[in-house]
């Protein structure tokens, strides 16, 4: 067999061998016996999608459970390396080990990486589960920032030292008096910065002009938390206004028109972007846009959000399309090239070794990694695979027990029924 080479970045581009070597971390929980049965759909998507010419060399590296049993340690620097090497990696889930001195590996591999950018294709397969009446109105691409907001994990429990040091530095350096209980209150720090937000947005924007996509919105709680959220906000509109001037409009700078030229104006300017077919840059707060999404799922598009912003409506949005079992997710960094794809659920322990889990978000998120590399048909396959065995309702017990008619099959048959429609795909 022929050696498999590893992914460059050059220029500022991916180089892909026909036969790159690409890591998988199992998973902890169901994430074994879920990977065990997507990498054969990833093998047979590509083989089919490129008849053989191309190939992909998995390479195990621990992290989770399987790597704590081995070694000691829940994220060994041996796979930091290897990711760093290696570039692109896909993961199944894993647990988050409590009282360990690591607050959520996830979290550190994101960081460690800086893989600034959550990138969650949100889209109906007709016929999944849904408690919308029109589900396939839901179409969205969420951009959420990976490495600031309150998940940097700069906290200070209640009563510590610390937590009491930095209160009297906030009473009497800055003169703080909001602190409502400050004898027993735990402390958390927000970071959020121009470079972090804008790099984020840039991505975002770039992503919806190369994609054809019709908006991007920023949400954020702005009304509240003026510097950080509001921050983002604001440079996410200097950021589109500066660097893709000719190619969008924006809200803000129809308030502008509106203000110093009228509504007439305004609204002119507003039609003439949409003919023109430009990019609409908007904005929303975050508890409003939590009900729109329910309510107007169709006015929007591509979404760029603060990490905590974002953990929600992603869940929000999952539950919309048939849940976590089928919501696939990437992390990258596009000044580095590393991504690591991930399914979005958890381990679900209880359910471990009973070969009933949906495989769908593995599944996706391998799909979400090969369009990264640039090979969308194999991408595409996996896809079509998964659409039609939704169609024959053929489903895991998560869909089964919500769809009328359905017959329930386990997580393996799933997979070989996606692989057997990958097979008549390309007939
Ligand atoms: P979870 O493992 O995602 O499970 C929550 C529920 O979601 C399950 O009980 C099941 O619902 C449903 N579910 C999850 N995966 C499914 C699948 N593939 N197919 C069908 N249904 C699925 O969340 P958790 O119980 O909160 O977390 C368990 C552990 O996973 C924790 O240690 C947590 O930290 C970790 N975690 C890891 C990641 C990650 O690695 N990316 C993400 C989230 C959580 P029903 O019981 O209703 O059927």
């Amino acid at each position: 067999m022929e050696l498999g080479m590893k992914i460059r970045f050059e220029n500022q581009l991916l180089v892909v061998p026909d036969k790159p070597i690409i890591p998988f971390i199992e998973g902890d929980g169901i994430g074994a016996e879920i990977w065990q049965v997507a990498v054969n759909v990833f093998n047979e998507a590509v083989f089919q999608a490129y008849d053989g010419q191309r190939e992909v060399q998995w390479l195990e590296v621990l992290a989770g459970e399987k790597a704590f049993l081995a070694t000691g340690e829940w994220l060994p620097t041996e796979t930091i390396e290897v990711l760093k090497e290696h570039l692109i990696a896909i993961k199944g889930p894993l647990t988050t080990p409590i009282g360990e001195g690591i607050r959520s590996i996830n979290v550190s591999l994101r960081q460690m990486l800086d893989l600034y950018v959550c990138y969650r294709p949100v889209r109906y397969f007709k016929g999944a589960p849904s408690p919308l009446k029109h589900p396939e109105k839901t179409n969205m691409i969420l951009f959420r920032e990976n490495t600031e907001d309150i998940y940097a994990g700069i906290e200070f429990e209640a009563g510590s030292p610390a937590v009491k040091e930095l209160i009297s530095i906030l009473k009497e350096q800055f003169h703080v008096t909001q602190i409502r209980f400050p004898e027993t209150s735990a402390i958390g720090i927000k970071p959020v910065s121009i470079e972090g937000s804008q790099r984020l947005i840039r991505a975002a924007i770039t992503y919806a002009l190369t994609h054809q996509r019709t908006s991007v919105t920023f949400v954020h709680k702005g009304n509240i938390m003026k510097f950080t959220e509001g921050g983002f906000k604001k440079w996410g509109y200097d950021l589109a206004e500066e660097e893709f001037q000719e190619q969008v409009f924006t809200w803000r700078s129809y308030d502008e028109i509106k203000k110093s030229k009228g509504i007439e104006a305004a609204t002119k300017a507003y039609q003439m972007a949409l003919d023109e077919k430009k990019l609409i840059i908007k904005d929303r707060i975050a508890d409003i846009f939590l009900q729109e999404i329910v309510i107007n799922p169709e006015e929007y598009d591509v979404i760029a959000t603060l990490n905590l912003n974002g953990d929600y409506i992603s869940d929000a949005l999952a539950a919309q399309v048939g849940g976590i079992g089928i919501a696939p997710g990437g992390n990258y960094n596009l000044q580095t090239g590393h991504g690591i794809f991930e399914a979005t659920h958890g381990t679900a322990p209880e359910y471990k070794g009973l070969n009933k889990m949906n495989p769908s978000s593995v599944l996706l998120s391998g799909a979400l990694l090969f369009e990264y590399l640039g090979w969308q048909e194999a991408a595409k396959l996996i896809e079509t695979g998964i659409e039609k065995m939704i169609e024959k309702k053929q489903v895991t017990f998560d869909f089964h027990r919500l769809m009328i008619g359905s017959q329930e099959v386990s997580c393996s048959a799933f997979a070989n029924g996606v692989i057997q429609e990958i097979k008549k795909a390309v007939q």
